[in-house]
């Protein structure tokens, strides 16, 4: 092999070398919320709903935005939860709109299902009264005068 030839090869690996570290640069310096998996620790596309490596998913949870219960968190982290006027659920609203035992969302592996306990006055997400749902990030859910945003992370 001559030198030109050589040298002509270093300045080629040198300018790949060059292109990798400013894509890397650009992936690392991109806008996206990158998730990890909580268990694993590897990095979960933002579409899984769970880690696909070792089936961990997140918790999720109920931000109440409107009704007694107005900017509090609940974190799903029971098999059932439970949303009803008397002492016995999971979460208590004092609203006359509510029934003794209103909605129950019950984990079932990594998805979430809401379903009207036989309510008078029903459950809503987005809006549509569902006897039974199971729900996707960003549903907003209404029981009496509350409502909640589901959330996945
Ligand atoms: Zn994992």
């Amino acid at each position: 092999m001559s030198n030109s030839a050589l040298a002509g090869l270093i300045v080629a690996g040198a300018l790949v070398v060059l292109v990798i570290i400013i894509v890397a640069a650009k992936k690392s310096s991109a806008p996206i919320s990158q998730r990890n998996c909580g268990n694993c620790k590897r990095v979960m596309m933002p579409q899984w709903q769970k880690c696909m490596f070792c089936g961990w998913a997140p918790v999720a949870r109920l931000e109440f935005i409107l009704g007694p219960m107005a900017n509090q968190t609940l974190p799903l982290t029971e098999a059932v939860t439970t949303i009803g006027s008397v002492a016995g659920n999971t979460v208590v609203l004092a609203d006359p709109a509510v029934s003794r035992k209103h909605a129950g969302i019950r984990k079932i592996e990594s998805d979430y299902e809401l379903a009207d306990l036989g309510s008078t006055n029903g459950v809503y997400v987005n809006g549509q009264k569902v006897p039974k749902r199971t729900l996707e990030a960003g549903d907003i859910i209404r029981v009496g005068n509350t409502e909640a945003v589901f959330k996945r992370e």
